[in-house]
């Protein structure tokens, strides 16, 4: 007689919505966490008021090898559930921008719902779980569990470590090398959602303007910020997303506004007017004055000194800056991790593991990573949803 139904490994956002799903549902649910505490990355996430989700979620919002696959989740786990469960819990909430939800008061209401909704099913919450080790004994099958807390038994297991970001969070590998050790394919992971590195912008650390950022195909526009070690912001962490090392980045610095018609326009209107306090119309002095150095502008002064072609060059550098990121800021500063347990081998309805009946992968640690915005943290609720709706 195994001692529960389900064991899940890590109480954070997919873990926590699984076991509330599957004892709602009557099972016996035990967490087994290594943190002291559960939900850490819920209590840090969107600056500490949780980005909880986005009132739109689609498949082209997430980076993976067939993002296809986040579909079934998301039909049986939309983002107007999560909310019901927030109204429900009378948590107030507001929309920032662009369907994303944020918590009035804080992360911590977030977690105290799923917190209360694990009581309510009586799941055990073991935490301060080490070295967990896992293997699987065929007749009759089960999963057998060993940490520092003793050795559990469980007829279902659900896997929900989450990434490899933030350490200091509790993030670790444990994930990964079970879905290894069952034979399950993992996708190449790295750092996303991450500032990106770029010598040589230092002097324009604390810049921040709204721009548009050409990666991979996509356009992202939102705010930029330069900081000492390159770029970073809103705009920067959504293309790291897509960014793969060693490609260029063209970034727009003046998004819906073209900026050689208007400076050709300033040229016949006010021709004594400077070149610097032209564009300082447009884009903060700093940075005009350091890209004035940086792509040798004619230091001719006065618009009408300058040529249309040498304004159609600034216009461009400005319009159209291309460079080759020198890489990420690391799973220290990223969000997310992009790649994991291969979606191939998982069933999308259920996140089933096809090679290993009863063993299921959710979150973070399966290789579907959304954009900023509430996409990840939805993406572990549906995913979590479905495997605690499907275990038995
Ligand atoms: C600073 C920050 C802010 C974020 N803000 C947002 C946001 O506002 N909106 C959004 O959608 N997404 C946000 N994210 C991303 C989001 O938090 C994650 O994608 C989401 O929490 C993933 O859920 P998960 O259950 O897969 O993993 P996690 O929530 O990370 O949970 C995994 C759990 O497993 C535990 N664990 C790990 N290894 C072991 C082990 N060896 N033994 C036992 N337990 C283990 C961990 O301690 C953790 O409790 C943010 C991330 C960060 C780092």
């Amino acid at each position: 007689m195994p001692d529960f139904d389900l064991l899940v490994l890590g109480a954070g956002a997919s873990g926590l919505m699984c076991a509330a799903t599957a004892a709602g549902r009557g099972l016996k649910v035990a967490v087994l966490e290594h943190n002291p505490n559960p939900g850490r990355k819920i209590l840090a996430s969107g600056g500490g008021r949780c980005n909880f989700t986005n009132l739109e979620v689609r498949p082209q919002d997430f980076r993976s090898a067939n993002p296809h696959f986040v579909k079934s989740c998301l039909a049986q786990y939309p983002p107007s559930r999560f909310l019901e469960l927030v109204k429900e819990h009378k948590i107030a909430f507001y929309e920032k921008a662009q369907g994303q939800l944020f918590c009035h008061q804080g992360a911590r209401e977030i977690l105290n719902l799923l917190l209360g909704l694990n009581q309510k099913g009586k799941v055990k919450l073991l935490t301060g779980a080490q070295e967990i080790q896992v293997c699987h004994q065929k007749e009759p099958s089960l999963f057998l569990v060993q940490c520092s807390l003793g050795e559990f038994s469980a007829r279902n297991l659900v896997v929900a470590t989450g990434g490899l970001s933030y350490r200091s969070l509790g993030a670790s590998d444990l994930g990964m090398l079970l879905a290894r050790q069952f034979g399950l394919k993992v996708t190449h992971t790295r750092p996303a959602l991450v500032p990106l590195l770029y010598k040589g912008f230092t002097p324009l650390a604390g810049v921040s303007l709204p721009a548009e950022v050409e990666v991979a195909g996509r356009s992202l526009t939102d705010d930029l910020l330069f900081t000492h070690q390159g770029i970073s912001g809103p705009v920067v962490l959504k293309a790291s997303l897509f960014w793969d090392p060693g490609e260029s980045l063209q970034v727009n610095l003046l998004p819906g506004q073209d900026l050689n018609p208007l400076l050709l326009e300033a040229k016949a209107s006010f021709p004594q007017k400077s070149l610097s306090k032209t564009l300082a119309q447009w884009l903060p002095e700093r940075l005009v004055s350091h890209w004035q150095e940086t792509f040798g502008w004619p230091t001719k002064g006065q618009l009408q000194n300058f040529s249309h072609k040498e304004l159609a060059l600034v216009a461009q550098s400005l319009s159209a800056w291309s460079f080759v990121p020198q890489g990420t800021e690391g799973y220290a500063k990223a969000e997310v991790t992009l790649g994991g347990v291969s979606t191939q081998e998982l069933s999308s309805k259920t996140l089933e593991a096809k090679k290993q009946p009863g063993l299921y992968f959710v979150g973070e640690l399966v290789d579907m990573t959304g954009l900023l915005g509430g996409f990840n943290l939805h993406w572990a609720w549906a995913s979590g949803f479905a495997a605690g709706t499907a275990v038995s």
